[in-house]
């Protein structure tokens, strides 16, 4: 099958040069000042030479400089996961800016939105930043902090953001820097255990010494492929915690596509901590992430009022204004139980739609869904691990589906094969995706 890839993938790179003149010159000129030539290292590794620049996102599309449109299924890697520029959360911006962006005092918006993160996911009290990543890494500190323990347990192959602490891997049961982690402070293994995905006795193993301050997880996997728990694996990953005194962080960021209240209130996740990013303020960048009330209460009474601005958590823009209205409109009116409701069968549709295309082709290729995301792997049954996920990677295979998509007006999440639906999300839309896709599985079916 890969033989004729690299023909294949010569002749999508050539139209993509040719249909993209202005984005081609614009990425030309950005060689000068930008470092790699984007605004952001890893927008030079979208597939095709060069990044498209855009020149309007709306709903669940957008159009490039070129005048091209796009059916848009990666949707800032669910940073859009609202879809582009939704009407109540652009008034609340609208109007927040000009009531003032900043100001370092609460404005009444944080109230109501830690009410309905509460409603949404258990946590009862909340804290705000601007990145997801910011929300893991304030709250491993803090766990550390509480905890008095030196060390952070992730599962392989996760991702929770540019996190010292979780840019780990497993090299034949070790602890190492996992393959791109710049600079790392110290060597991984100092501050962090790793643990394959669904591997209880290994987590088991690791909780047992009692010097992990916090688990911090995905409730399934979604950075390396989705990858599901294995039935009865949350009971037990929340039994081995609480058993070994250690904290439990849940990092809802792209599992809020399970629902409103994320995998955490679909499956009636108990966790110590819950964090969320990227779509929660409809693109603005804005991240929350809550306690129980009996870790708030160690948390408050741990800290003295005369260091909590040098703690290391927190930062000057956090729970700025303009981020908690455009969350409060976002959450209330755009990523709503309702609109959730129209998410998930789409996802449902795009999933049976790419089946039926793997099918038709005899591809031995598989889909996985996970509320209203969905992936294609290049192998024919799902993982358990993160491990299996990484395995069944094909960078060619990937670039060239990708460009391919790209090509005929179909964007997907760089890096995965995988699908966000947004509230704007069509039917057409995902119908666009599976004719594209079953045209691409032919074609390399032979
Ligand atoms: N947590 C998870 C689960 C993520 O997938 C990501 C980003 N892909 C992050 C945290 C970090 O988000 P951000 O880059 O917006 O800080």
């Amino acid at each position: 099958m890969t033989g004729s890839l690299p023909a294949l993938q010569r002749r999508e790179e050539e139209r993509f040069a040719r249909e993209h003149p202005r984005s081609r010159a614009l990425a030309e000129r950005a060689k000068a000042h930008l470092l790699a030539g984007v605004p952001m290292h890893w927008m030079a590794k979208w597939p095709g030479g060069f990044p498209l620049f855009v020149a309007e996102a709306r709903g669940s599309r957008f159009v490039d400089v070129d005048g091209h449109e796009y059916v848009d299924f990666c949707l800032g890697d669910t940073g859009a996961m609202s879809g582009h520029a939704p009407e109540a959360t652009l008034r609340a911006v609208a109007e927040q800016a000009a009531r003032g962006i900043t100001t370092m005092l609460p404005t009444e918006d944080a109230l109501a939105v830690s009410e309905e993160l509460a409603r949404r996911f258990g946590a009862t009290r909340w804290q705000f930043a601007l990145t997801a990543t910011d929300a893991n890494r304030f709250s491993i500190r803090l766990a550390r902090h509480v905890t008095g323990r030196p060390k952070v347990l992730v599962f392989n192959w996760c991702y929770h953001g540019s996190v010292d602490e979780t840019f780990a891997t497993l090299d034949a049961g070790q602890v190492v820097a996992r393959r791109g982690n710049l600079g790392p402070p110290v060597p991984p293994s100092e501050t962090t255990k790793v643990v394959e995905w669904n591997d209880l006795d290994g987590l088991e193993a690791a909780l047992a010494p009692g010097d992990v301050a916090l688990v911090l997880t995905e409730p399934a996997l979604t950075n390396v492929g989705i990858v599901h728990p294995d039935p009865g694996f949350h009971d037990a990953l929340r039994g081995l915690t609480r058993d070994t005194g250690t904290l439990l962080a849940i990092d809802e960021t792209h599992t809020i596509c399970c629902g409103p209240g994320g995998f955490t209130k679909a499956h009636g996740l108990q966790p110590d901590v819950v964090t969320v990013g990227k779509p929660i303020a409809g693109g603005i960048p804005a991240a929350a992430y809550g306690f129980t009330d009996e870790l708030a209460d160690r948390i408050a009474a741990s800290i003295e009022l005369e260091d909590v601005d040098v703690g290391g958590v927190g930062g000057t823009l956090a729970a700025n204004a303009l981020s908690l209205a455009a969350m409060r409109a976002t959450l209330d009116e755009v990523l709503t139980d309702e609109a959730f409701g129209r998410m998930i069968p789409l996802a449902e549709r795009w999933t049976a739609g790419v089946e039926e295309a793997i099918a038709e082709a005899g591809l031995a290729w598989h889909v996985t869904r996970l509320g209203c995301r969905a992936e294609y792997l290049f192998g024919p049954d799902p993982p358990r691990n993160g491990t299996e996920a990484h395995a069944a990677g094909d960078f060619a295979l990937e670039r060239y589906m990708h460009l391919h998509a790209l090509n005929r007006g179909v964007l997907l999440t760089p890096f995965h094969n995988m699908a966000l639906m947004s509230p704007a999300t069509t039917e057409a839309d995902v119908d666009r995706h599976t004719e594209v896709f079953a045209e691409a599985a032919r074609e390399l079916a032979g």
